[in-house]
């Protein structure tokens, strides 16, 4: 887990650092999911993307980042077919 100070705009927004935005593949414009909790506000994407093509089809978390299963086999295939499956 990563921590960054923002203060709220006049309007009630608040950005994303640039390095969060970049490894979990936000793009601009993207629908977000706003949750509060227990005093706390959570932000995440509404339909992930995959951190290597971009695509938002077919995304799956892996270990807090999105891949799609084509990107997953494509891995898969470089370890010698020995790599995790998605
Ligand atoms: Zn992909």
């Amino acid at each position: 887990m990563r921590t960054a100070y923002k203060k709220v705009s006049s309007h009630g927004s608040i950005n994303i650092p640039a390095a969060m935005r970049r490894e979990l593949a936000i793009e601009a414009k993207d629908p977000m999911v706003v949750e509060e909790h227990n005093g706390a506000v959570l932000i995440r994407p509404y339909t992930p993307r995959c951190s290597f093509c971009r695509t938002m089809e077919d995304v799956q978390d892996f270990m807090g980042r999105g891949i799609c299963s084509a990107c997953a086999g494509k891995i898969a295939e470089k370890s010698g077919g020995h790599g995790w499956k998605i």
